[in-house]
């Protein structure tokens, strides 16, 4: 079972062999892993870069995983952060308690590897932008999130993460102009250090990988304002 490649799980989990019996199943399904033993830890990890989803303990020592997944639900940072709540409670009311706290789905320890990960694509699949599309199409470009792949016609374009993580933004959100700190803190997350000048090197790679289908004018400068995936002429 192989996850959304490149996507990003932060794991808060207290008990260190099953935390790290979780990390090792969803890096060997092709996610990207970081790990937090309570609550302190995993905030200063969602100020650090913003993951794709977080894999929530309930049992934590500074702060019950409900609590934590309130506080992300009110915070207008993070109201859109997929969570899944992990639980050693099976009890139907838990589950109620956890769904309305603000979890995305619920699961009950022990769970199979194949299992944690099949729910969390489903909920990846769900929680992304656009309404949860798996395949985006605009101007014969056509982007699969479940298989992170963009073709233009038959053929794949060419694209590294931080580029096709570029337009996939893009792609949800057309004809608007981005600045270049805006585009740093939807694409790469806030807090990041990051120069602004890289992002003009990534917009760079994501033309010159479209260029070669013919598809470069859809990203376009806007001179003082940043940039814009748009299918109309300047
Ligand atoms: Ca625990």
């Amino acid at each position: 079972m192989h996850g959304m490649t490149g996507k990003q799980i932060l794991v808060v989990e207290d008990e260190q062999p099953i935390r790290e019996m979780i990390a090792f199943s969803l890096r060997r399904a092709g996610f990207l892993v970081r790990e937090a033993e309570n609550c302190r830890v995993a905030r200063e990890q969602l100020v650090d870069r913003r993951p794709d989803l977080v894999l929530l303990d309930w049992m934590l020592p500074d702060m019950s995983g409900l609590e934590l997944a309130k506080l992300l639900k009110r915070d207008k940072d993070t109201r859109e952060l997929p969570i899944i709540l992990l639980t050693a409670r099976a009890e139907e009311t838990d589950k109620v308690a956890g769904l309305e706290g603000g979890a995305d789905d619920y699961m009950t320890k022990p769970f199979s590897p194949r299992e944690l990960v099949a729910r969390i694509n489903a909920v990846l699949r769900r929680s992304g932008p656009g309404g949860g599309e798996d395949r985006i199409e605009c101007e014969g470009l056509a982007l699969d999130r479940a298989s992170h792949r963009v073709t233009a016609g038959d053929r794949t374009v060419l694209l590294g993460p931080t580029e096709y993580r570029m337009l996939e933004f893009f792609m949800t959100h057309p004809e608007r102009v981005y600045s270049r700190e805006q585009l740093l803190d939807r694409v790469w997350g806030g807090n990041v250090y990051v120069e602004e000048r890289t992002i003009d090197v990534h917009i760079r790679r994501l033309r010159k990988a479209l260029a070669e289908h013919g598809r470069d004018s859809l990203i376009q400068t806007v001179r003082g304002a940043g940039y814009r995936f748009s299918a109309l002429a300047h």
